[in-house]
Formats: C-alpha cells, structure tokens, sequence
C-alpha cells in the first residue's frame, strides 16, 4: 500500500487516487537562469514520485509549468520580474532568455534521468486563462482592483492559511509597514499586475496592459489539464507558505472544492550546511560538476541516500564518497551480471518485498537502496543484477549500462589561476591567513571559486 506525507494533513496516507490515471502537478522553473543544484534535487525528488506510481503500476499524466513570466524579485508582489532583469542585464529579449535556460533545464533533466512530465506548460502560452480566472475571481467577488493590479482578497476566503498553519491575524500584527497601501490585507497577493510602459512583457486586459501573478498561472495551468481536482501537487518546501497556499485559495474560492487530495513537497539542500545562493557563491549546476569530473548520476545518488523530506546538506566530500558508493555499486553489478549461478527465487522475492516496502512508505529511497546493497552481498549471480534492474525502474542509475568511465577530477584552469592556486597553499600552510583570503579575493574577482576539500583544493569557474 503506498503511502505519501501529505503536507495538507500532516499525516502519512494511503494512496488513493480519482480514477485510472494519476493526476500530478508540479511547480517548474523560474527560466532566468541556470538551475542549480537545490532546484534539481526538487525535480529529482518529482521524478522519484513519478517513479514510484508507476512502480507500483499506475499510469500518470503530469504536468510541469515553465515560469516565463510573472516571478517577482520578492516571491511577492513587489520587485523586477526575474525573467525582465535576466533580459536587461544580459541584453537579450525575454523570450531568448526563457528558451536558452529552459533548454538548459531540459538538458540537465536528461542528464539526471528525470523523466519529463506528459505537458510541459508554458505560463505565457496561457495568459488568456489566466486573465479568464482572475476575470472570474473578480466577478466572484474574490478580488478588488487597485492602482496598481488586481488583489486577491484573502478575508473572502476562510481557509486561507490551511496548508502552512499560518496565523493570519498573527501574521497582521507583526506585519512590517506594507509597502502597498491599497491592499486591504498583508497577505492578498496580485493576480494581475498593470504594467507601466517599461515594463517589457505585457498583454492586454480587462484592466488594460499589463502581466499575471506568478500564483495565477499555476492554478490556471493545473485546472486547465487537470481538471478542478486533481490527485498530487508537488513542489520545495519554500512554496508552502505564500506560493501553494496563493494556489489553494483561487482553485477553491471559486470552486468549492478541495482541489488537490496530496501536497507533497521537498526539503532543501543546503551547501556547506547554510543556505545556497548567488551572492555566497555557493550555487553550482550541473555543468560545473560535470566540468569538475562528477558524473550528473553521481549528484542524483548523492541526493537519492537523503530522504526527501530531510534536509540535505551538499559538500564535495559528501559528493565523493557518493561516486565511489556509485563506482563500487556498477563494479559489484558488472560481475553479478557476469555470473551464469542462479539465486533463489524465495531470496529475490524476500529483497523484493523489502524494497517495496521501502518506496510504499513514503518513498524512502536510502531504505531502498540499503535493500540494493544487501542484495548485491550475495554470492554473484546474473538474477541478482536482472533484480538491480528491476529496482532501477525508480532508482533510475542507469544501472544498465555499465561499466562507467570517469573523467579526471579536475578541470582545467588557467596557468595564472592555479599559480595563485598554489600561492594560497602555501600561505595557508605558513598560517598567513590575511595573504591567504586576500589571494583567494583575488582568485573569486577572477572568475574562479575555490572550495577546499579533504582531497585538496577544488578550482572551478564561477557561474556567470
Ligand atoms: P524556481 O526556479 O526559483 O521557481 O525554483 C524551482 C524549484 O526549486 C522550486 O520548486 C523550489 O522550491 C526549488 N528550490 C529552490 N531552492 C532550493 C534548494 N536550495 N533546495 C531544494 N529545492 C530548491
Ligand atoms: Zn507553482
């Protein structure tokens, strides 16, 4: 029986779904940009979902967004569309930016075995269903016009909050000095923004030009080919509090009905156990990896030994020792997969049974691939490798194709670089720390980040 934590209940439950085919949401990228290594984890983590049901024999039709427009600096209402900054800084229009990032997304889906989703959505594909529901939320009476945009007014809807527990009037006595004083309420959020005539992307409207709200796309996505209710949404744990709670307050103040049975959503991945971003420097994707010598699969087996639901901390020793888990993992494989001995069928079936168990409960990806490695222990046998197989089909290692070969470990950097390279060993075993953080200033002002590892100095080219 399978079983999800549903972030709605709070409990772990039984899988039900409405009819023959799974229904599944999930939030997709904001395309300004390269995704890294945080936001994968949360598509691996879809994928493992999407894996699972079909492990366990359902046929699904999901659907995945593509954010093209209407993410604000802020997740809020405020700030520069992310997409308009990218397309300002890089001096590119925002379509250009949108394709290059999400065929970037698409490579590093590939890369990493995340099957795509059956409908890939693209938010300014359906700006006339958008500007459609906020039309009907406004006649509903759920929304009010401002200067500014159209709001959601969250007072009309009484289960606003049900997702995250937030407590809205806590939330209004602690709320800093809005910044937008026509919104009746901190927490109502735009539909629909009016443009003013710099802003780039704009359509018209019933309330003249201007842009959806980010909320606004997923609910008029996800209804448009899922229908009012629909079986699963998925998303990180960020979206909890204002993007999905957004979602659930315009699918049901007009429909009246629960619109999504399970939320299941993602924990973070941090880096060097804080919080990943731009301006620390921190943020990888996956071609620097792979420029640093991992392979994209050694990062999805780092991610697949952390439950989903547990943070998970991203160090390159941590990565390390998944790749040599992996390497050892594909060398036991190619000789099981030599062998011409039989194993039991009662053994098979016994490691069977364990690891449904194991993806039945809330998919717990490191239980089952402990049951891997305790298979893989047994006296070396073909049936052992055709069952890795068989657990592969959510595992998704690539486990047929062996055997790996690897690429050096570093990448090459230029002579000037790794001469300041050098320099700061030397400094740092002298204990000249000033004139070590001063030369790894000068490395960072370069283009190059430096990491320091057990292994010794790992170099790569900062992200641009
Ligand atoms: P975005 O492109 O910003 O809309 O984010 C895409 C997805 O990545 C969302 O589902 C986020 O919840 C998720 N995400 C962002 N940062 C992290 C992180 N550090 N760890 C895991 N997931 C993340
Ligand atoms: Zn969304």
């Amino acid at each position: 029986m399978l079983k999800f934590y549903n972030t709605l209940t709070r409990t772990k439950q039984e899988f039900i779904p409405i009819g023959n085919v799974v229904t599944m949401y999930s939030c997709g990228p904001t395309v300004y940009n390269y995704a890294h290594i945080g936001n994968l984890r949360t598509y691996i983590f879809m994928d493992l979902i999407r894996r699972s049901l079909r492990y366990e024999g359902y046929r699904i039709k999901g659907v995945i967004n593509i954010t093209d427009v209407g993410h604000l600096m802020a997740d809020g209402d405020d700030g520069e569309d992310k997409i308009e900054k990218a397309s300002r800084e890089q001096n590119k229009k925002p379509l250009e930016i949108a394709e290059t990032y999400t065929k970037a997304f698409m490579e590093d889906l590939k890369k990493l075995n995340i099957g795509c989703p059956e409908i890939v959505a693209k938010a300014t594909d359906h700006i006339q269903e958008m500007i459609d529901y906020v039309s009907a939320l406004y006649k509903a009476g759920f929304a009010y016009e401002t200067s500014d945009g159209i709001y959601f007014d969250i007072s009309k809807f009484p289960g606003y909050g049900k997702l995250s527990g937030v407590n809205l009037e806590e939330q209004l006595a602690g709320a800093r000095v809005e910044i937008n004083g026509e919104k009746r309420h901190p927490a109502d959020f735009a539909l629909w923004k009016k443009a003013d005539p710099l802003h780039i992307m704009q359509w018209d409207s019933p309330w003249g030009m201007g842009y959806p709200g980010w909320h606004i796309e997923c609910s008029a996505m996800s209804q448009k080919y899922l229908g009012q209710v629909f079986d699963i949404h998925s998303g990180g744990v960020d979206h909890i509090p204002i993007h999905h709670e957004n979602e659930i307050a315009q699918n049901e103040a007009l429909t009246g009905k629960q619109s999504v049975n399970y939320w299941l959503h993602g924990e973070f991945m941090l880096v060097d156990g804080g919080k990943m971003s731009k301006s620390l420097g921190n943020t990888y994707t996956i071609a620097q990896l792979e420029q640093m010598g991992y392979a994209a699969l050694d990062f999805r087996f780092f991610c697949l030994n952390a439950h989903y639901r547990k943070k998970l901390n991203f160090t390159f020793e941590g990565l390390d020792a998944a790749r040599i888990s992996r390497e050892r993992l594909l060398a036991q494989l190619a000789q099981h997969k030599s062998s011409d001995k039989p194993t039991s069928k009662d053994i098979l079936d016994n490691y069977r049974t364990e690891f449904r168990n194991a993806v039945e409960d809330d998919i717990n990806i490191p239980l089952a691939l402990g049951v891997l490695f305790t298979a893989i222990k047994e006296p070396k046998s073909k049936d052992i490798y055709l069952l890795a197989l068989e657990f592969d089909k959510v595992l998704g290692l690539s486990l047929d194709k062996l055997p790996i070969t690897q690429k050096p470990m570093q990448p090459s950097i230029p002579e000037e670089i790794a001469a300041l390279v050098a320099s700061r060993t030397e400094a740092k075993k002298n204990k000249n720390f000033a004139e070590a953080d001063r030369l790894r200033a000068e490395i960072n002002a370069l283009g190059y980040h430096i990491l320091d590892t057990k292994d010794g100095v790992v170099v790569t080219p900062v992200e641009k």
